[in-house]
């Protein structure tokens, strides 16, 4: 039975339901072949769970719901922009809100305003969308996150933490001018999840500030940093979440945000500054990419829902729920022997695809294997995230080759049960027990661009 001390109950009654169901081994098997290998590229309604993305696959509240209701769809001024500008200022503390679609729209316009060609812009680790947006305008990224979060085997806390030493180093050796701003992620998706702590961002502050640098937070996952930081560092037990993503963002001149994880909506992001210029500049940008500065891309229903959502997700007995739902998945593998990262994040537990197809070369897309596998096995979607995500260098053409090779099993917030987790945990020990069935892969199609998403494969003869 669920040790329901250390593992918390769904701090919700559901409402409204949405059935699922398992089509049969041999029919997955041919949706996996007609997919290329992809999970990105097999139909929503093929899959039983579906740990793809934990982004805008979020259960809305009835709050949420209500709120939709109250739109005000007026092309400009509507009264959901305000009440999503007074709900973020309010969070995060900053002066300026600019509405996006979606992050990456978020960071399509920072990218544009902030980075001058040649320029670096450092960060804890990459994301996809964030890192081409960085180099499609001219930077250059440059990982300045801790060793450790390199390795999956070292269960350490923070692990997303930037190392001072390499920010230090670099702003001696490129010169302050040649750094755009820190893009500092919190949580860090491809390390696993992992968080930065307080003591950390306060840190890279106190740094860049005597160089005259920016420091953007990529927000994305903000509130279950907070949690970590709740849960482990000291001096922060009493505090509540709202007191610590405030006093977070106040380590930064800004930030972008995917409104689709931590804000508990299904579309929509925003761009937070302080700095009156870049805010003049982002509003310029933001009609010719976005829409106008009072709804960026967003209906204004969806801003409703997504003020109403950025409070709740700042409960506790939602953050905690949320947390510890990933970290029961977590434990579930780690008792069976299963290779994860560790310590297991906040929005997922990524499977060591290195260690779970040792008898495969990393060129052999092995996390890309696994996953289809994954699907194949119980109807559970995965995702890569390794080689194939981490693409090719622009220069070289040659294949980035990430320490880490994963495959991610994304929760979305409020979806699954603690049974759906059993589920999951089961069909992972399954296919481990024949694991060295796994083929290798090779690309038949290869997009230029995030080709992660779109890619097709085969199997290696
Ligand atoms: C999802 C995500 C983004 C991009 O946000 P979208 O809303 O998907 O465009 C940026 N950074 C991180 C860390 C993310 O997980």
């Amino acid at each position: 039975m669920i040790d329901f001390t250390k593992y918390p109950a769904e701090p919700f009654r559901i409402k409204s339901v949405e059935p699922v169901s398992m089509i049969d081994r041999e029919a997955r098997i041919k949706k996996m072949e007609e997919a290329g290998w992809n999970t990105f590229l097999l139909n929503s309604e093929d899959v039983y769970i579906d740990l793809l993305t934990d982004s805008g696959t979020n259960a809305m509240s009835d709050r949420q719901w209500g709120g939709l209701m109250c739109g005000d769809e007026a092309y400009a001024g509507s009264r959901n922009f305000h009440h999503l500008d007074a709900t973020v200022k309010e969070v995060f503390g900053f002066k300026h809100l600019v509405p996006t679609h979606q992050g990456r729209g978020a960071e399509n316009l920072l990218s544009r305003i902030a980075i001058k060609p040649g320029q670096y812009v450092p960060g804890n680790m990459y994301f996809t969308t964030t890192r081409y947006h960085q180099e499609h305008n001219g930077g250059i990224f440059y990982d300045i996150i801790r060793d450790e979060a390199h390795d999956s085997t070292l269960n350490v806390p923070f692990k997303g933490n930037v190392d001072l030493a390499k920010l230090e180093r670099l702003i001696e050796e490129k010169g302050a001018e040649n750094i755009a701003y820190v893009c500092l992620a919190v949580t860090v998706n491809l390390a696993g999840g992992q968080p930065v702590s307080m003591e950390n961002m306060r840190q890279v502050r106190e740094l860049t500030k005597k160089h005259g640098i920016k420091v953007f937070f990529d927000a994305t996952r903000c509130v279950e940093n907070a949690y970590f930081i709740k849960e482990q560092e000291k001096g922060f037990e009493n505090k509540t979440i709202k007191e610590i993503v405030r006093e977070m963002f106040s380590y930064a001149d800004g930030c972008t945000m995917s409104g689709k994880k931590d804000c508990l909506v299904n579309i929509g992001g925003f761009l937070c500054m302080n700095d009156d210029h870049l805010f003049e500049a982002a509003k310029e940008l933001v009609v010719v990419y976005e829409g106008m500065p009072s709804y960026g891309g967003m209906a204004g229903r969806d801003m409703e829902a997504m003020a109403i959502g950025l409070k709740e997700s700042l409960q506790y007995e939602y953050i905690q729920h949320r947390v510890l739902q990933v970290r029961y998945l977590g434990d579930l593998l780690k008792d069976a022997g299963i290779p994860i990262i560790e310590p297991v994040g906040g929005h997922a537990v990524f499977l060591d695809a290195r260690r779970f197809c040792d008898h495969l070369t990393q060129e052999q897309f092995p996390a890309q294997s696994l996953a289809a596998e994954l699907y194949i096995e119980g109807g559970v979607r995965s995702m890569e995230r390794g080689i194939v995500s981490a693409g090719r260098d622009k220069d070289t053409g040659e294949n980035h080759k990430p320490k880490l090779e994963t495959v991610r099993l994304t929760i979305p917030r409020r979806v699954y049960t603690y049974a759906h987790m059993d589920v999951v945990a089961g069909v992972v020990k399954k296919l481990y027990k024949h694991r060295h069935d796994i083929r290798g892969l090779k690309f038949v199609y290869e997009p230029k661009q995030l080709r992660f998403f779109t890619a097709r494969f085969e199997h290696i003869k």
